[in-house]
Parts: structure tokens; C-alpha cells; sequence
């Protein structure tokens, strides 16, 4: 990433709206603007499996979740935020992951420009293949400021995706045993 291009790039986008970009407020807005895209994007080229510490399931072979993880991403459409939780879960096979590692792997996927259908299924695609895992659900309910500050502008309205593979989505039981944990 330039930064310096994005805080010019800022600069103009600061002046193109009718405001004056070199009033005291404003000063060091381009380049805080800058800085805060290494966050808000910083998804790009990082590679999930280089995260993924795997470990032995030691015969374990229950459903693992780790639910209502905080996630902010950027929809690709309007380029504003959106935000909300992501509950994962998944069937071993053999091989777990540190608990940590799947808040890592859905700011991986969320830190990029999106939408909800996609990065529900890139976590999901991703785990699978990363643990060979007999089944894997993700479910995002999110809240899309392109809809709330302008659009339709409906403050209240969540959306929600969910992703589902393997045993998950063979097994109505095991599905649905999944959604009323992460009640
Ligand atoms: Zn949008």
C-alpha cells in the first residue's frame, strides 16, 4: 500500500466534497486516513495457513465452536463498513486449531473490500481445507452502514449468511445442533 498516495488521494476526495483541506481539523486527516486503511485492509496477502497452528485431536470428535466473534469489514459495493458477528464451528478430523486462530482467520478474510455472501464462505473454505475437517458451519449476522446512513436507511435490519459443508450439511441434526448453541 502508498500511503502517501492514499493521503493525496484523501486530500482531493477532502476537497471534491466543498471542504477546505488545510483547515485546522482537517490538517492531519489524510494521513490518519492513510494509516487507517493498513488496518481496515490489511487482509490482503496474508496467507490463512500461515497462521494455522494445528494440533492432535486426541480422539475428539465433537463439534468445536467459537462463537460471536467481533468482526468490521468494508463492503465492496459502497466501500462502508460492515460489522457484526461470525459463529464458527467445526467437526474434527484428527486435527483442531488454537481457539485464537479462527478470529485470525476472519480478520484475514474481513479486512479486505467484501460482501457478507463471500467472506461467510472464505472462512469456511478456508478451515475446511486447512484441517481436512469433517464438517465446518459459519453463520455472519451483520449490520451494513450502506443500508442504515443511506439507501433504504433501516437502522434495524440484520443480515445474515451462512455457509455449511461436509457433516454439516448432510446432517439436518447436526445442524441444527450447531444453530441453537450459537444462540
Ligand atoms: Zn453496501
Amino acid at each position: 500500500m502508498n500511503l502517501q498516495k492514499i493521503e493525496q488521494l484523501a486530500k482531493e476526495l477532502i476537497q471534491e466534497i466543498g471542504e477546505n483541506p488545510d483547515r485546522e481539523g482537517l490538517k492531519k486527516t489524510p494521513i490518519r486516513f492513510a494509516k487507517s486503511f493498513e488496518k481496515i485492509f490489511g487482509g490482503y496477502g496474508q496467507d490463512p495457513s500461515s497462521i494455522m497452528t494445528e494440533f492432535d485431536s486426541e480422539n475428539y470428535d465433537e463439534m468445536i465452536i467459537c462463537k460471536s466473534i467481533d468482526f468490521y469489514s468494508t463492503c465492496e459495493h459502497h466501500i462502508q463498513p460492515f460489522f457484526g458477528k461470525v459463529s464458527i464451528g467445526y467437526i474434527p478430523n484428527k486435527k483442531i486449531v488454537g481457539i485464537s486462530k479462527l478470529p485470525r482467520l476472519v480478520e484475514i478474510f474481513s479486512r479486505r473490500l467484501q460482501n457478507q455472501e463471500r467472506l461467510t464462505q472464505q472462512i469456511a473454505n478456508a478451515l475446511s481445507e486447512l484441517l481436512n475437517a469433517k464438517g465446518v458451519a459459519v453463520v455472519i449476522k451483520a449490520k451494513h452502514l450502506c443500508m442504515m446512513s443511506r439507501g433504504v436507511e433501516k437502522q434495524n435490519s440484520v443480515m445474515i449468511t451462512s455457509s455449511c459443508n461436509g457433516l454439516f450439511k448432510k446432517n439436518a441434526k447436526t445442524r441444527s445442533e450447531f444453530l441453537r448453541l450459537i444462540e
